[in-house]
């Protein structure tokens, strides 16, 4: 696991290297990115945009998303991995919000939860990017990253990571870093093709050594 120091060098490479790191999806309010982090499970944030697009100037409020049948919804966004569940999740929030909420999107991560679609990661994800409230969610990306570079132990669930992440990161710096790491993973670190070999986390980068010393080997 690596030290104190070696996690402060890591978010200063990272600042240097992604200083502009942001949430890449087009939103104009609280409400949009609710929408919008709900359709991005299990797909890439350019097809969410390509879509969101359209949709974002047919649907504007909670109530327009459930004036239409759920088919008309689940056709506006049927390029979208799982969008029968989604339309219908959508459908759902759409009508708590206009219940329970005053249709404004609750700031409280607890409460932000409680609507249909809305898990832990996209919640922490609205808190930070609509409300600035410091937060570090948990995608696929941070996950990865984290246990590669032994931010956190391979064998951490993802409440796990975030817990770990929240201790050794300084809490100003956890949104900003929630959006590094995502940079870092989806244009670096990848999944299947980590640049290691250019890699300036290398030298304290238990996995990046570890395939290097294999590429050696062969
Ligand atoms: S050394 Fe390799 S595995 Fe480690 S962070 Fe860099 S690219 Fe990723």
């Amino acid at each position: 696991m690596l030290n104190k120091a070696q996690v402060r060098y890591c978010l200063d490479t990272m600042g240097e290297m992604f200083p502009d790191a942001h949430c890449e999806l087009n939103h104009s309010n609280p409400f949009e990115l609710v929408i919008a982090v709900a359709l991005s499970a299990q797909c890439t944030d350019v097809l969410v945009n390509k879509v969101t697009k359209d949709l974002f100037q047919k649907y504007k409020r909670p109530e327009d998303y459930i004036s239409v049948p759920v088919e008309e919804l689940e056709n506006d966004i049927r390029s979208i991995g799982l969008f029968r569940n989604k339309a219908k999740n959508i459908q759902k929030l759409s009508r708590m919000l206009i219940e329970e909420y005053g249709k404004e999107v609750p700031r409280d991560r607890d409460e932000l939860v409680k609507l249909p679609g809305v898990g832990r990661k996209t919640a922490n994800v609205v808190v930070s990017v609509a409300y600035d409230v410091p937060a570090i969610a948990v995608d696929t990306h941070v996950e990865r990253l984290s246990k590669r570079l032994g931010l956190c132990r391979w064998k951490d669930s993802v409440l796990d990571v975030e817990k770990t992440l929240m201790a050794k990161i300084p809490k100003d710096e956890w949104s900003v870093t929630h959006h590094r790491l995502i940079f870092f993973g989806r244009y670096h670190c990848k999944a299947q093709s980590p640049r290691c070999e250019t890699c300036p986390l290398l030298e304290v980068c238990r996995e990046g050594k570890k395939r290097m010393k294999r590429k050696e080997a062969n």
